[in-house]
């Protein structure tokens, strides 16, 4: 038995495990221990995002659902930076979520679902029971020999905890996500949905979800399991009604009513169920749906006559009133036509330009990309040769530095080039919407908003062509500096290697080494750095457009749906609906209120927080993510109000709908 110092906790550890294995007390210990370890690992690894909206609202959900866990403990949630799409649970109650993971689930209840998840993970202590197992048959075959130290206990931990959880573990904690994402309010289908959607990014072969399928397997058997949750049965009254009245209760009202009438398709005579219906159908601005089910309600039950009136009564009350439209509406949609057109085409062309210049640079970056691979090779042939010593090695290791280098910015700038070539795309799909509806529109008030879309759209393909050229020339800049780096790092390796010998000529080929080896790391970092501004420009340009396309779309809603839109975008930043109404008439729409609102004003002392522009959200940590996750919320619930207003016979979710 090997012991030294150090070992005494460790072994007190071990000595209770073997004495009282089950001891609670005992369990928290190693629970806190190996989620010391972990938490360690990953916050060297990854960047924890501290921007306080960003935080405080996945914080807010988080424990939401943490308040309704079966095991009641500290639970801390953390968002870390990173594209790629996971959450980690560690024993000790630390949650972590990607910024990823947050731009690609389909709005809050997908993100409260995967929580769920991770706390079941948590609370049904996966991590120790699987640590104790690995412990014991490591005890018994040998591989975990006497412990000499915490260190070794700690490298164990990590390793366990990386470890895939068991299939019946991911079974298990799926269902303890489903449930306590339904018990606190939050709709357990999409978690589902979520993972459907991941298994067929997946097969889309998409790179940012290939790490979740590391810790996380089998979504598409997931998926179906989930499929034969009880929490998942869409013909169970109490799950369909909690669902419901979960939306209701974060004012997505459109959604409530689709669940609410499935509820009371269930229950026709369940007298709180159409007083939540009336209740909803009154939010989403359906007075009549509204009225008749708050009649029901107090005729099944007459303790309700008085809250059915008052809802009867608010419903009628804000029924839409008819808003005054100026009388020259006709000729300013016209007129506004013609300049919509005009913008589109102009995106159009700024389009097509930018996709034949990305074809000449992605031609360009293939080039150096395959001379870097040519240097690479060169370079390890150089650092096989003999006497490979002294400065000539550390002029190698510098050179492969360089090479490294070299092909990050490669890949940065393929990703500014694809993301600029899909904006495009975007912004001239949304002028052909507008000029569609400029078209279509009968009411004057709608038209009048639309006149407003149409402004809005033409100053905002002006800001993107700026925000285009703007990039274009940083990302030529990058190029331009790479293709030298590549170029001065061929010739020193060149120098390198024909230095091999000794004498005057090894010394003079070792200076030649040295001069293009320093102007290949200077125009390398000359490149980063442009590659770095094309790529703040680019998602600084996404975000601010992000928002614009918001505004647009939001604009033509009625004040009902606006209202409880205002509540939703309210519940992401913490502000009060009355807060995010007055910043929308301020901004001039719903996302760019929302962006408006997210911004952190600098502290005491440093610049103006009065001016909005300097207040720059976009440059801060995690608010893209959040603003791709609210957008889809936003636009879920819009389509679902559509729908529930279109259509009085709508319901969701019907079992097809949930597996789709
Ligand atoms: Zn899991």
């Amino acid at each position: 038995m090997r012991r030294h110092r150090g070992s005494a906790a460790w072994l007190l550890v071990w000595a209770a495990l073997a004495a009282a294995p089950t001891q609670a007390g005992l369990d928290r210990s190693i629970e806190r221990m190996m989620g010391r370890e972990a938490r360690e690992a990953i916050e060297s690894e990854y960047r924890v995002v501290e921007t306080p909206v960003v935080h405080d609202f996945v914080d807010r959900v988080g424990q939401r659902v943490a308040a309704v866990s079966p095991r009641k403990m500290t639970y801390t949630i953390r968002v870390i930076e990173s594209d790629e799409v996971n959450a980690m649970a560690l024993p000790s109650g630390d949650i972590y979520v990607t910024t990823g993971l947050l731009a690609f689930a389909d709005g809050q209840d997908e993100l409260a679902g995967v929580l769920g998840h991770e706390i079941g993970h948590v609370a049904a202590k996966h991590s120790l029971r699987s640590f104790k197992k690995q412990f014991w048959a490591g005890v018994v075959f040998g591989v975990v020999k006497m412990p000499s130290g915490l260190e070794t206990a700690g490298q164990l931990a990590t390793t366990l905890y990386f470890l895939r959880y068991s299939r019946k573990d991911e079974a298990e904690a799926d269902r303890l996500g489903a449930q306590i994402a339904l018990d606190a309010g939050y709709d357990p289908f999409a978690l589902r949905v979520f993972m459907g959607r991941l298994a067929e990014a997946r097969e889309e072969r998409l790179s940012t979800v290939e790490t979740w399928f590391t810790t996380h397997p089998e979504p598409e058997r997931r998926f179906h399991r989930l499929g034969e949750l009880k929490q998942l049965d869409a013909t169970r009254l109490t799950t369909v009604a909690t669902i419901g009245s979960g939306y209701l209760d974060r004012h997505f009202a459109g959604a409530a009513v689709l669940r609410l009438r499935r509820a009371a398709a269930l229950a026709p005579d369940d007298a709180q169920v159409q007083l939540r219906l009336a209740q909803a159908a009154a939010a989403a601005g359906l007075a009549d749906e509204a009225a008749r089910h708050a009649a029901r309600a107090a005729e099944l039950d007459g303790g309700l006559a008085e809250e059915a009136q008052r809802i009867e009564q608010t419903a009628q009350a804000d029924a839409d009133p008819d808003e005054p439209a100026p009388a020259d509406v006709e000729e300013q949609a016209a007129q506004r036509l013609t300049q919509v057109e005009a913008s589109r085409e102009a995106a159009t062309a700024a389009s097509q330009a930018l996709s034949e210049r990305l074809a000449e640079t992605g031609q360009k970056r293939k080039e150096v990309a395959d001379r870097a691979e040519r240097l690479g090779r060169e370079l390890t042939d150089a650092a096989s040769t003999q006497q490979v010593t002294g400065e000539r090695r550390a002029m190698l290791q510098r050179s492969a530095t360089v090479l490294n280098e070299i092909e990050k910015v490669i890949g940065r700038l393929g990703g500014v080039a694809k993301a600029s070539a899909e904006a495009s795309k975007q912004t001239e799909t949304t002028g052909t919407t507008l000029a569609e509806r400029l078209k279509s529109a009968q009411a004057p008030a709608t038209k009048a908003r639309l006149v407003e879309c149409a402004d809005r759209y033409v100053a905002g393909v002006e800001r993107r062509q700026a925000a285009h050229a703007a990039i274009t020339e940083q990302a030529d800049e990058a190029m331009a500096a790479l293709s030298a780096a590549a170029k001065h790092l061929g010739e020193a390796i060149d120098a390198l290697s024909s230095s091999g010998g000794l004498g005057f000529s090894s010394e003079l080929g070792l200076g030649a080494a040295r001069t293009s080896l320093e102007a290949a790391e200077k125009e390398t970092k000359q490149a980063a750095a442009a590659a770095d501004r094309a790529s703040a420009l680019q998602s600084e340009a996404m975000v601010t457009e992000t928002a614009w396309q918001l505004d647009m779309e939001t604009l033509t809603l009625s004040p009902a749906t606006h209202r409880q839109l205002d509540e939703v975008v309210g519940g992401y930043l913490g502000a009060e609906a009355e807060a995010v109404r007055e910043a929308r008439r301020e901004a001039g729409g719903l996302g760019s209120a929302a962006l408006r609102l997210m911004a952190t004003p600098p502290a005491e002392g440093e610049g103006e927080a009065e001016d909005p522009e300097a207040l720059k959200p976009e440059q801060q940590p995690g608010v893209a993510a959040l603003m791709t996750l609210l957008c889809k919320d936003v636009k879920r619930e819009m389509a679902a109000a559509k729908r529930a207003a279109e259509d009085p016979e709508a319901q969701e979710p019907t079992v097809e709908e949930a597996a789709e």
